[in-house]
């Protein structure tokens, strides 16, 4: 690949007349030149940082170019003396990209100073409160410490025991059951779901809402329902919304059952729907 990094060089500006010399070429006394050229590596051309300078002289009388290596010792304590006299700087530009990558690394790290400043006493993000007690109700899914059931759970259980008995064991079952006003929540954890094809799933939840039917105290609540994997929720139900993916059902859909209006507000959810 053609890469344009490298050297360049350029003239620098003073010039030394080198008196009392001979030309090492044609012998000619006065007739000698010196001058400095600064390289510097460049990057597409933009000169990166300086890479050192070389002496040279020019015979005015045979166009002969010496370089330094070639000159006599007259010529070398000639030029010392002239360039002591008159130093050759190397010039900003041969190390302005350098500079210039420099500066802008410090912007960089300057305006991410000053955004974390601005913002440091900023309080956190405020999170949908819903999503947090979900998240809170559905770890108590794996939390051992809740047996005994809730009554609900435990009626639940009763129910799904036997409609499962040959297809899933009952031991593999979690619950975890919520009522908020005139709603109720209903989680379940099915550790072996993958014994039933995930296109089958979505049949579990008119059992399970069978199930609910028959349980004291839940007739006229809005039922929602949340069915998960060894790992994720597989299908959730809500009186709004339904994802029966079976592998990788939407949570939001269950939020509203947390919302503290007394009505749910349909279009407070937001569904992202998984379903192709
Ligand atoms: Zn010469």
């Amino acid at each position: 690949m053609f890469f344009l990094f490298g050297t360049n060089k350029s003239k620098l500006k003073h010039k030394y007349f080198l008196k009392n010399c001979k030309c090492p070429v044609c012998g000619q006394l006065n007739t000698l030149d010196g001058s400095v050229t600064g390289r510097y590596f460049h990057l597409f051309f933009i000169p990166l940082f300086p890479a050192g300078k070389e002496k040279s002289a020019k015979c005015s009388h045979c166009n002969s170019t010496i370089n330094e290596k070639s000159f006599t010792p007259e010529m070398k304590q000639e030029f010392m003396i002239a360039s002591a006299e008159n130093p050759n700087k190397t010039p900003f530009w041969h190390g302005c990209g350098c500079l210039a990558i420099v500066l802008l690394v410090l912007v960089i790290l300057l305006s991410a100073a000053y955004v974390w400043f601005k913002h440091r006493h900023d309080p956190p993000k405020a999170e949908d409160y819903r999503k947090v007690a979900f998240n809170a109700d559905e770890k108590k899914l794996d939390d051992d410490s809740l047996v005994p059931l809730d009554s609900i759970s435990v009626d639940l259980k009763n129910c799904l025991d036997n409609r499962f008995n040959d297809v899933l064991e009952k031991d593999k079952f979690r619950y975890f059951c919520k009522i908020n006003q005139d709603r109720v929540l209903v989680l379940l954890k099915i550790e072996d779901i993958k014994k039933i094809k995930a296109d089958d799933r979505h049949k579990l939840i008119p059992i399970i809402e069978k199930c609910l039917n028959n349980i004291d105290g839940l007739a006229g609540k809005e039922v929602y329902i949340g069915v998960e994997g060894k790992w994720n929720m597989i299908l959730t139900s809500s009186p709004m919304k339904e994802d029966l993916d079976g592998s990788f059902a939407d949570e939001d859909i269950l939020y509203p059952f947390y919302d503290t209006s007394k009505t749910v507000q349909m279009d407070s959810v937001i569904i992202k729907s998984k379903r192709k």
